[in-house]
């Protein structure tokens, strides 16, 4: 079931994923050679809770940390760890946050200090094509635009798009219906209603698809070692576009973090102002899927 929102609940909504792009402009501010994702990890967890957060992903499903950080070849699901961070790294940082009864999440990855142009080319690509999903949020829209979108995008670059893992509803759950893959036939699947809120979050690899999970059961790599990017909004359906929630907060932030994109949302919605099988969600498409 895919539950509509009110406008009054995506205030709330919007409240909590200022909290989570909060913590992904101070991650933005503190990230550099030397700093560990576990400290940026205690910081991120202490700003939610003095917000009156909870941090959503931890204890989830037994995860042990507030953010999933995702370190060069980690698509998504790694554990902080204390690791100095390198020049030349790629570290990818999904937050969840519950606050007042709803959850936001989103994710960016960051460079560390000099990265290659490569790299640089691979975020970009990853956070353009979220640009270009979220333009293809609107009433009567296809679900399957927003994949067809991203992949279109993804592809065109040469990189590719990884499966095993979608995008998702968002709400009162950390994971609603309906599933977001990154991938698919334009004009598909469901029509798109305002009052839903949708997480679109593009994982993308440099060289092949295919994931590989390591032994700790979360930490989510490429098999073939190359690295990977991985940018997420919840994106609110509204009757005159798509709604970023917290784009207050990610406006706040500093555009250089993005590589050759700017940070924010397209020109057009400014003015709007796991492991998991899925089983509870059999009947949609991707059933079988893990969420991002
Ligand atoms: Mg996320
Ligand atoms: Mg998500």
């Amino acid at each position: 079931m895919i539950v509509l929102k009110t406008p009054g609940e995506l205030d709330l909504m919007d409240e909590a994923n200022v909290i989570v792009h909060r913590v992904l402009n101070g991650i933005g501010e503190r990230i550099g050679v030397g700093v560990t994702t576990r400290e940026l990890d205690q910081w991120a967890e202490t700003l939610i809770r003095d917000h009156g957060g909870v941090p959503a992903f931890l204890h989830y499903k037994g995860f042990p940390a507030t953010l999933c950080t995702a370190l060069n070849d980690v698509i998504v699901h790694g554990i902080p760890d204390g690791r100095p961070l390198e020049n030349g790294d790629i570290i990818g940082f999904d937050c969840g946050v519950l606050y007042k009864g709803y959850y936001g999440d989103a994710a960016r990855t960051y460079a560390v200090g000099e990265i290659s142009d490569d790299a640089r080319r691979l975020m970009g690509a990853t956070r353009k094509a979220l640009d270009l999903a979220v333009e293809r949020v609107r009433p009567r829209g296809r679900l399957s635009d927003i994949g067809n979108a991203v992949q279109k995008h993804v592809e065109k670059n040469g990189f590719s798009i990884v499966r095993q893992f979608v995008g998702h509803g968002v709400g009162t759950s950390l994971h609603e219906e309906p599933q977001v893959p990154n991938f698919g036939r334009a004009g598909r699947g469901l029509r798109l209603k305002p009052g839903m809120v949708l997480a679109i979050e593009p994982m993308v690899n440099a060289g092949k698809k295919a994931v590989k999970v390591d032994a700790d059961g979360w930490t989510a790599r490429t098999k073939d070692g190359t690295l990977s990017a991985h940018f997420e909004y919840s994106v609110a359906v509204t009757p005159s576009g798509p709604r970023i929630l917290g784009l207050s907060e990610i406006l706040a932030g500093n555009p250089d973090w993005f590589g050759d994109q700017p940070i924010g949302a397209p020109r057009e919605s400014r003015h709007v102002g796991q492991r998991n099988a899925g089983s509870q969600h059999a009947g949609t498409q991707y059933a079988a899927r893990g969420y991002a």
